[in-house]
């Protein structure tokens, strides 16, 4: 799981990515300015009676960072390392992938600090009820859209939903996303972060054309799905990661066996014939496609020149430091950024939205084919700036968001 404190490096990190972009856009000064703070934060106490009786204060957050370009839309984080500053960082970031997918939405985040595996279901659940009895007054289906993120799952959402809907006196489905499909879910939705990252690698595909040998680190949510799509599609996974370590099979995995070996023994190096590698081999291991799908920061200015795939797709959230992007991309390495690479799971919650708005759901291949349709889009866009000025595919992403919040705020003219 995620370290919340690695969040702040990564924001960090995240602001170099930004200057670095901001030299091949020109952005209004009213951009500029509006950019730098957010538009809205609120922390706020949440009185939780616990099951024996006594009764917990816990902080929680919700900060909309920028909504130029429509109502902000983020996760909510369960994390005893949260805080409003890690929040801020991880706002910004949304609003900047938000814009390169292309949906009508800005960005923002929430969380609550507190070691959610500590508490029992009942008092998980007041929790979040009482999460929403607090943001129920910056939250809303029109102005701020909560979704899952670590430690959250479908089951809060729904109580969310549901204490919004109680507050409000309306059935609110559209007020969040990641729900439960009884509750107006939506199809594709669990796998669609791994596939968005899936289309993109058959786009590269026709235009890189790097070989079909993968190494995956991670066997999540997003890692798992990762391995299905790729494996039933002719590729050879021939090493894969968890936390425990890693596992490398020359001959290639069998995604079935991989599932079954990971439930039964919780870790994949415990799959029948392989080699347990660490994770400093995964990351230089001879492939092709190398997908990281786990953690923050594990590519750096220390591994990047003994990277030897011809292709990185970050499906994690910052798996490589700016230093290392110069480096890898000096090497001719090309690297789909986690701002294009995992914006699918923000994308079909988007579709969530939109079909609750209609209350009107649609099949999962209708969601799968409209996710396909925007992956293709936004990876030729963002591919298009990369060749034509010469410039990483991270630099090319930020670089279209920017244009794209730059004209939000300027048809706005603030004030
Ligand atoms: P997850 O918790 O389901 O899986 C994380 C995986 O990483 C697990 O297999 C875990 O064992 C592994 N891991 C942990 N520490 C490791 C280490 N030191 N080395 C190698 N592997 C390690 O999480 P997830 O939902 O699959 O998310 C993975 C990454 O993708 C995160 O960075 C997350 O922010 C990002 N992401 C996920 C989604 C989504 O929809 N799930 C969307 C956008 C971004």
């Amino acid at each position: 799981m995620i370290k919340s404190k690695a969040d702040i490096m990564v924001f960090e990190n995240a602001q170099k990515q930004l200057e670095k972009a901001k030299k091949h856009v020109k952005l209004a000064q009213e951009t500029e300015e509006t950019l730098k703070y957010p538009t809205e934060t609120f922390s706020f106490s949440i009185p939780v009676r616990m099951d024996d009786g006594t009764l917990k204060v816990f902080e929680g957050h919700r900060v909309r960072y920028n909504d130029a370009r429509g109502p902000t839309k983020g996760g909510i984080r369960y994390h005893p390392g949260v805080t409003i500053d890690e929040v801020k960082a991880l706002s910004f970031w949304m609003v900047i992938k938000c814009a390169v997918i292309n949906i009508p939405y800005g960005g923002g985040k929430g969380g609550i600090t507190v070691d959610p595996q500590k508490l029992s279901k009942g008092e998980l659940e007041r929790l979040s009820r009482g999460w929403m009895r607090k943001a129920y007054r910056i939250v809303g289906p029109d102005r701020d859209i909560p979704a899952p993120d670590v430690y959250t799952t479908g089951q809060i959402m729904a109580w969310m939903m549901d204490e919004y809907s109680i507050i409000t006196g309306t059935y609110s489905p559209a007020v969040i996303t990641g729900k439960p499909l009884s509750l107006g879910g939506s199809l594709g939705r669990e796998y669609a972060t791994a596939l968005g990252g899936y289309y993109c690698i058959k786009e590269a595909a026709g235009k890189v054309n790097p070989g079909k040998t993968v190494a995956i680190q991670g066997f999540g949510n997003a890692g798992s799905h990762m391995v299905r799509l790729l494996a039933a599609d002719g590729y050879k996974i021939i090493a894969v990661s968890d936390s425990k370590g890693g596992a490398h099979l020359e001959a290639g995995f069998e995604y079935e066996k991989l599932i079954s070996v990971k439930k039964r023994e919780k870790h994949v190096d415990a799959y029948p014939g392989c080699n347990k590698i660490t994770q400093e081999q995964l990351l230089e291991l001879d492939c092709d496609i190398l997908i990281l799908a786990a953690l923050e920061n594990q590519v750096t200015k220390d591994n990047a020149a003994r990277v030897k795939a011809k292709m990185i797709v970050e499906l994690a959230n910052g798996p490589t430091t700016p230093e290392a992007d110069d480096i890898l991309y000096q090497k001719g390495i090309f690297l789909v950024p986690d701002i294009l690479a995992n914006s699918g799971g923000v994308c079909v919650s988007y579709f969530e939205w939109v079909q609750n708005k209609q209350g009107y759901y649609w099949k999962e291949d209708d969601v799968n084919a409209k996710l396909h349709e925007k992956m293709v889009e936004e990876f030729n866009a963002t591919f298009d700036i990369h060749k034509n000025r010469k410039i990483d595919m991270r630099t090319a992403a930020y670089v279209l968001a920017l244009g794209r919040i730059d004209e939000a705020t300027k048809a706005k003219a603030l004030y």
